[in-house]
């Protein structure tokens, strides 16, 4: 068993090969005031996450809104510049790469945003919208732009006569579509999908979802999904993240996390979820947690999720427990975990004192 908190290479990578690898990810917005704009704190949106992502897969990062995983995906996408950490993208490190080195990546890397009605320019034609990216990075292609975007129309499940019509004649579910095809013009390799399908009718919700995993099988794509809704990351997922308050809590297979979840914010989480098909079913009750999630400005020392959890003990509250792998490619960050066996707990203790998080309080 291994400990994995910022440190570069203690994460444990999952079976395959690596596109992506995040160590020690830190993201903090300064807050200023007064004439002189003096840094008087700051927002803790993303505090020290360390993961990796390999080719094919899709991980989903989850939690409550505020949790950074927003923030998260737009420092892979290098949208937002990292405060700290190292991201590795296909062996080139990205972290504070240039724009102007950044350009040619962009192929690589695209984002679909959450929003399909903010995200595409309500004054362009949706030929202008999904040819954009042929444009911007000067490709030229085979039949022309045209055929291209009309052609990427058809892959989405629209029609190549929409080609001329503008975004406001389209429905929400139609307009997600109009954004992936976009994303998919330049043949990306990783795709950061933020809450794709949240602003959707649930109806719509499966359709896109679909579309999204039909994608990802035809041109190998690799997702980092970016999701409050557990039902749509139960679906879609081969890993998942849980994240608190800027950091990840809890790191493992779909299938572990959602049936043996070992921190108590996970196991929290799963209990508001109906799950239709499993041996929790009956025995599962609905934890509350008390409270809202305590500001980022401020967060809560030691384990953040402290003051929230049911199992707290004085040791939550001086100590912060690092992300440890308590089974294989099951990571987390708790004292007590959940479902743990004598083996485990022992682990989980003896790394909270030989690798104590950053966020520990001094012991003298
Ligand atoms: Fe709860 Fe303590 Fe575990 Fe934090 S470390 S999740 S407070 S039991």
């Amino acid at each position: 068993m291994t400990t994995a908190n910022t440190e570069p290479s203690t994460t444990p990578s999952p079976v395959g090969e690596e596109l992506l690898s995040v160590t020690g990810l830190v993201k903090h917005f300064p807050i200023r005031k007064g004439l002189l704009q003096r840094q008087t704190g700051a927002v803790q949106a993303v505090d020290g996450l360390g993961f990796t992502v390999t080719k094919g897969e899709t991980l989903s990062l989850v939690g409550e809104s505020g949790c950074g995983k927003t923030t998260t995906g737009r420092l892979l996408t290098r949208l937002l510049e990292p405060t700290e950490g190292r991201i590795v993208f296909e062996g080139r490190d990205i972290t504070h790469m240039s724009e102007g080195k950044m350009r040619p990546l962009r192929r690589d890397i695209q984002m679909i945003f959450q929003d399909p009605y903010g995200s595409l320019n309500p004054r362009h034609t949706v030929g202008k919208i999904v040819g954009a990216p042929y444009k911007l990075q000067g490709v030229k292609t085979e039949g022309g732009t045209k055929k291209a975007v009309q052609e990427l129309l058809e892959l989405v499940g629209l029609s190549p006569e929409h080609y001329n019509r503008y975004p406001h004649e389209f429905s929400g579910g139609q307009r997600q579509r109009i954004g992936i095809a976009r994303t998919l013009a330049l043949r990306p390799k990783l795709i950061v999908a933020d809450e794709p399908v949240s602003a959707l009718d649930v109806s719509i919700q499966a359709q896109v979802v679909n579309l999204l995993e039909d994608l990802q099988e035809e041109f190998d794509l690799t997702y980092v999904m970016i999701a409050h809704d557990l039902s749509v990351v139960r679906h879609v997922s081969d890993r998942v993240a849980v994240m608190y308050l800027g950091k990840i809590v809890e790191l493992a297979d779909r299938v572990s996390l959602y049936e043996k979840p070992m921190h108590p914010y996970t196991l929290a989480l799963l209990s508001a979820v109906p799950i239709p098909d499993t041996k929790r079913k009956g025995k599962q009750e609905r934890i509350r947690l008390q409270g809202d999630v305590p500001s980022p400005i401020n967060p809560p020392p030691a384990c953040r999720f402290h003051t929230r959890c049911w199992k707290a003990q004085d040791i939550c509250k001086v100590i912060e427990p690092p992300l440890v792998e308590l089974a294989p490619g099951h990571q987390t960050a708790c004292h007590f975990p959940e479902n743990a066996t004598a083996e485990q707990q022992a682990a989980a203790e003896s790394a909270a004192k030989t690798n104590p998080g950053k966020d520990s309080l001094p012991t003298s």
